[in-house]
């Protein structure tokens, strides 16, 4: 009787989270665990299934400008990669504006608005023409930075996790299938603070493309449905403070809002 008040509750917290609470004392395989471990989930657009989270990749430096800004050369960089916790992810409904913790530790809290592409179909050595094959559905989403945590860790040739992988940095709307959008080659992306334009961009001026990051990553590591993968973002990223609202756009995808509390 405990036991089962205790999975109704976690269950009910878990659901405006974005969060799914696996049945409590067993796990995947079937073996009992002496507690229940959420697992991250996104809604899918137009049904009723959501959309399991494996792992949050993230390319880092994807568009000429925003390289240059980072005090990198683009020029001569191959594409690298970083990932976040699943459980890093915030989703924010369409037509709300969701609160979003201003984190611990920094101050110098940074946006990045990103197109993120989530695959569907897994692989390793997945050639480029074959790449988007493997895309289930696009949705965009900030990969929110504390850039001065990233900055001093990267100057001290440290790991930059602290500065990219927290609690509720990966902000994502929900996921619309590529039956239902297509492919994300090129289009407006912009962001803005308060209404002001800060971030604009087109997903052209991606230097590695969709297509590209997919067979880059699949040889580093084997890709699986559930993964995603945050597709970088433009020049021009900069701080928010308490009180700001962010407001995101990717040509054919509904805008997300959120604001810092
Ligand atoms: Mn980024």
């Amino acid at each position: 009787m405990q036991r089962r008040k205790f999975v109704n509750v976690a269950a009910a917290a878990a659901a405006g989270a974005g969060l799914a609470a696996c049945a409590t004392g067993t796990t995947q395989s079937g073996a009992r665990s002496p507690f229940a471990v959420k697992t991250s989930t996104i809604p899918i657009v137009g049904s009723d299934e959501v959309f399991p989270v494996r792992r949050i990749y993230c390319i880092g430096r994807n568009y000429r400008a925003h390289s240059i800004e980072m005090g990198s050369n683009p020029d001569r960089e191959p594409p690298f990669f970083f990932q976040k916790p699943t459980d890093a992810i915030q989703y924010v409904p369409v037509g709300t504006v969701a609160d979003h913790p201003y984190p611990t530790l920094t101050k110098n809290y940074h946006y990045e608005v990103e197109l993120v592409a989530a695959i569907g179909k897994g692989g390793r050595n997945i050639p480029v023409a074959q790449a988007l094959d493997h895309v289930y559905g696009y949705t965009l989403g900030l990969d929110m930075t504390r850039r001065d945590l990233q900055r001093a860790m990267g100057d001290e040739k440290k790991p930059w996790e602290i500065g990219k992988s927290f609690d509720h940095s990966a902000v994502l709307g929900a996921i619309h299938r590529v039956p239902q959008v297509g492919h994300f080659r090129n289009g407006q992306i912009w962001l803005k603070v308060n209404g002001t334009i800060k971030q604009t961009s087109d997903l052209q001026m991606m230097i590695w493309s969709v297509a590209e990051q997919i067979a880059n990553l699949s040889l580093a590591n084997e890709l699986f449905p559930g993964d995603i993968i945050y597709s970088g973002t433009p020049e021009n990223v900069g701080p928010v403070v308490r009180g700001d609202v962010i407001e995101i756009h990717i040509d054919r995808l509904p805008n997300l809002s959120v604001k810092i509390v």
